[in-house]
């Protein structure tokens, strides 16, 4: 495998640098300006005009009747977790090739995850595999699916848009409808994705957004609750701001609440971002459409394109080495030479805290996780 070759090129991408980082936040536009704004008007915290704003936006970009701000996108998950009607020893599918927020937000609700294979082409949850897996192993009773084997509620399904490439979406939720199976869409890494011209996350009852440090944009922390449903909206809204009754000075809380609310300057930095993100977007593409032609003429790695019908993100460039060894060696290489690169996250099934919990056959994730390197992304 010719590494120096493929190191050349990465730096031709991101010239006069001498580190390459995987992926560095961009600002270009107002961000001083509104955080200045911010701060002069003394509404930096949990009340302010751009947590409005920058609802309004997301709802605006997304098509999604709703946006509700949260302080992480690992936040917004649980919540729109605990919306869909998760319990307690209930059963969550998602997939094994995820972000370990995935699975701590259903730690929270106190269910369990449960592991079903992605796909190659989508790298998120296969809707053949969720298809095979829930004829076999489920059974509707009344309104509720349960996992036969355990006799545990199967109560939410969340797949993952993996690096940004849209899963098959409209699948998984013609399927998990059948088994009334509420979809949470986890596509904190996919704003800017759709999938058949439709905005990732609003396809499930519920979606959501990560505004973190290394996502597409940032705001600095941050996330979102997406969905269509008015009611829910409304709900995610009351039980992430302590779930307060209004009242000019009463306090009244009537359910246990989350102060899970985006602070007004984090939200501040978000519009701004939000304003640059198709610039953002349509530079990304370009840095992909380079790497993607790089590959095409290149033995051994194979790079992984947005699938069909979809528009991604390309949040973070994604390549397969044809092996584990090469794969390592490759991390070796370019980390080495200060390019930055990154191995796939540890799959779910193999870490202590789920290692016990059921698993479909993982063939794929394995096979995937063995060979996949992340490629510096940033904006440039
Ligand atoms: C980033 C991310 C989240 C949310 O992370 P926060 O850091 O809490 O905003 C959730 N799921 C996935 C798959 C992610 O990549």
């Amino acid at each position: 495998m010719n590494f120096p070759r493929i190191i050349d090129f990465i730096r031709s991408l991101y010239p006069d640098r001498d580190f390459i980082p995987l992926h560095e936040p961009h600002f270009g536009g107002n961000e001083k300006k509104y955080l200045e704004d911010c701060i002069d008007s003394t509404f930096v915290s949990s009340v302010g005009k751009y947590v409005d704003r920058f609802e309004e936006m997301i709802r605006e970009f997304t098509g999604a009747k709703c946006a509700v701000a949260t302080v992480n996108g690992t936040a917004a998950l649980h919540i729109a977790l605990l919306l869909a009607g998760v319990q307690r020893n209930d059963l969550v599918i998602t997939q094994p090739l995820t972000f370990i927020a995935t699975c701590n937000a259903i730690s929270y609700c106190g269910a369990e995850p449960m592991f079903i294979d992605i796909d190659r082409q989508t790298l998120g949850l296969s809707a053949d595999a969720l298809e095979v897996w829930l004829a076999a192993n489920s059974v509707l009773e009344g309104e509720s699916c349960y996992h036969i084997g355990s006799r545990q509620r199967l109560a939410a399904c969340v797949p993952m848009h993996t690096f940004g490439h849209p899963c098959q979406i409209d699948r998984i939720v013609e399927i998990c409808e059948r088994y009334h199976i509420p979809v949470v869409e986890d596509s904190a890494e996919s704003i800017g994705s759709y999938y058949k011209g439709r905005h990732t996350g609003t396809f499930g009852k519920l979606g959501i957004f990560s505004f973190n440090g290394n996502k597409t944009i940032t705001t600095g922390g941050g996330g979102m609750i997406v969905t269509n449903d008015d009611e829910l909206g409304k709900l995610a809204k009351h039980i992430t701001t302590t779930a307060k009754v209004p009242h000019p000075w009463e306090f009244v809380h009537d359910m246990t609440g989350y102060n899970y609310r985006l602070p007004n300057v984090n939200a501040a930095l978000g519009c701004a971002q939000m304003e640059k993100l198709p610039q953002i977007l349509a530079n990304k593409r370009e840095t992909a459409w380079h790497y993607q032609e790089f590959f095409a003429g290149l033995d051994g790695v194979t790079y992984i394109p947005e699938p069909k019908d979809c528009v991604s993100n390309y949040w973070l460039n994604v390549i397969l080495l044809p092996d584990l060894v090469q794969r390592e060696e490759f991390l070796k290489e370019t980390n080495k030479n200060k390019v930055m690169t990154r191995p796939a996250w540890t799959l779910m099934n193999e870490l202590a805290m789920y290692k016990l919990c059921f698993s479909a056959d993982l063939f794929v994730s394995r096979c995937i996780s063995d060979r996949l390197v992340n490629l510096p992304s940033s904006v440039r």
